[in-house]
Parts: structure tokens; C-alpha cells; sequence
């Protein structure tokens, strides 16, 4: 079974790289890939991990762009991770996160719902990158709110009062940053928040994939998503997003079929010998 979207303590996961391996294998997964938000620190760490218990590490990356100032979070695949381009790419996109945690904060002061950032801060080293997880989890620490869905509702989703834009690169200058390191691209869950005109748009700039299966999407929107695959010749992803036992999504909920990953593969292959 192969699962290509997971998170680890390396973004917004629970589980270390090494215990995530270790969790996928014990579900039963063959094939995974390790997709952190804006960072490839997990990726590294989980490669020991990976050849110990046999399971296929496929490098990934979930990279937040900004289009019409809204998030879209695309998928890299099979990328090289000591990529000085995409090294310097992560590490604008996680400097730029340090700066929104602190901007929130000090609007989350002026809302009367003060916080202490400093170990967010201070956790974003050694390629390691926070957001709104963590502040939403010291939203619940300092008993502003009950639980981190609160903590979003209230205060941190886009049109909330502490919510702060990002400065984050386009969904086209992604891609061509995940081609350069040798990878393909996929939108990530875009049943999430249906954004169904931009694909056409995206599939000429040279975007590879669609994640078609997503604990998000319900039947319809899976078939949605490969018709428009099938539509504009691109290929399919799918994958748990898996983050950790708190959170409804299992790991190897969502799994991508052999012969779609066998495609990917290939479209790999033939990217990295052009
Ligand atoms: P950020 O990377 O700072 O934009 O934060 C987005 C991350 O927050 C997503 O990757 C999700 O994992 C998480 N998230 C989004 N909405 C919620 C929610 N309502 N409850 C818990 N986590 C959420
Ligand atoms: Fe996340
Ligand atoms: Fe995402
Ligand atoms: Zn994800």
C-alpha cells in the first residue's frame, strides 16, 4: 500500500520521522512518502529509519503558495532535497512563518488573547517549520480556548482577527522550483477549497498531478478530481495527510493505486534525464 502525504515533527506531526517510518510499516504501507509543510528536514531524518524497515521513502515536500491571497498548498515528489535552489527556497518560505507567528501574536495580544511565542520561535531551527498549529496550541495552553479547532475558528482561519497573510510564492513559481530540484508537482486536497477553474491554468504552467483522494474528499470530489485529471493529461496522487493520532486521519487511510505510482515514477524518471 503506498501513502504519499504525511506529516512529522518536522512541521505539524506528532510522530518523529523515524517513529513515523515505523508506524507505516506497521499499518502495512510498502510505499510512503514524507510531505512536511515548507521543509525536506524530515525526509533526511527518516531515511536511516526507511532502509532498516524496507519501506520506499519517496522525498516529498507540501509547499504553501499564495494565489489571489489565498493559501494553495502543492505537493512535491521524488525532488532532491540537497537542491541549493530549493534549500534557499524552503528556507525564505519558513523565515516568512517565524514572521507571521510573531505578527500573531502581537495581534492575538491586542485581541486580549495574549500568548507566549517564544518557544514556537524558537523551535523553528534545524529546518524545522511552525504556523498556526502551535498557536493554536498555545491558544489552548493559555486557556484562551478549549481546543485547537477553536483556536481556528476563532482566531486563526483566513477572515478570523488574528489571521495574518503570508508572503508566499505563487502556485507557478512552485512548481518550477520543484521541477529544478528534479520533482513533480500536485495540487494538494483542492476539494478542500474548491479551486477547480485555477487547474486548467496550472496544468499549462506545467503542474504534473492532482491529489485526487484525500480524507477531505468525499466520492464525488475524488471523481471530480480525476476527471479533471484525465482532462488535462495530468497524473494522480492521493495520501492520508496523515499528522499524528489527535487528528481524524489515519495514516494509510487514503492509499494511491500501484499503477498510478508506477506513472509518477516514470514522469519522474524521464523529468530528471530531460
Ligand atoms: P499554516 O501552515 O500556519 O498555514 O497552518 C496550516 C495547518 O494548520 C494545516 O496544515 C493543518 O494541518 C492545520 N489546520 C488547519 N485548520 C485546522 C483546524 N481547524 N484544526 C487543526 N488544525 C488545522
Ligand atoms: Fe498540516
Ligand atoms: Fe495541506
Ligand atoms: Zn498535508
Amino acid at each position: 500500500m503506498i501513502d504519499l502525504h504525511l506529516h512529522t515533527t518536522a512541521s505539524d506531526g506528532t510522530l518523529s520521522p523515524s517513529d513515523l517510518v515505523r508506524a507505516a510499516r506497521a499499518a502495512g504501507l510498502s510505499t510512503i512518502s514524507i510531505t512536511d509543510h515548507d521543509t525536506v528536514a524530515g525526509v533526511r531524518d527518516a531515511r536511516t529509519a526507511a532502509r532498516e524497515e524496507r519501506i520506499d521513502l519517496v522525498a516529498g515536500v507540501e509547499i504553501s503558495a499564495v494565489d489571489a491571497g489565498r493559501d494553495v498548498h502543492m505537493l512535491g515528489y521524488f525532488i532532491d532535497i540537497d537542491d541549493p535552489e530549493l534549500q534557499a527556497f524552503l528556507d525564505r518560505q519558513r523565515r516568512d512563518r517565524v514572521r507571521r507567528v510573531e505578527e500573531m501574536r502581537d495581534r492575538l495580544a491586542s485581541l486580549g488573547a495574549p500568548i507566549d511565542a517564544q518557544p514556537i520561535v524558537d523551535a523553528a531551527t534545524h529546518g524545522r517549520s511552525v504556523g498556526r498549529p502551535q498557536i493554536a496550541d498555545a491558544l489552548v495552553a493559555a486557556g484562551h480556548v478549549r481546543t485547537r479547532d477553536e483556536a481556528f475558528e476563532r482566531y486563526l482561519e483566513f477572515d478570523c482577527p488574528a489571521y495574518v497573510p503570508r508572503c508566499g510564492a505563487t502556485p507557478e513559481s512552485v512548481i518550477a522550483v520543484l521541477h529544478h530540484a528534479g520533482g513533480l508537482s500536485s495540487i494538494a486536497h483542492p476539494g478542500v477549497r474548491p479551486q477547480d477553474d485555477r487547474i486548467a491554468h496550472l496544468a499549462a504552467s506545467g503542474l504534473d498531478a492532482i491529489e485526487a483522494a484525500h480524507p477531505d474528499h468525499d466520492q464525488a470530489a475524488e471523481a471530480r478530481y480525476r476527471a479533471l485529471a484525465a482532462r488535462y493529461g495530468l497524473l494522480i496522487t492521493a495520501g492520508s495527510d496523515f499528522h499524528g493520532e489527535h487528528r481524524a486521519h489515519e495514516i494509510g487511510a487514503v492509499t494511491l493505486a500501484s499503477a498510478d505510482f508506477e506513472r509518477l515514477r516514470t514522469a519522474a524518471a524521464i523529468r530528471r534525464r530531460q
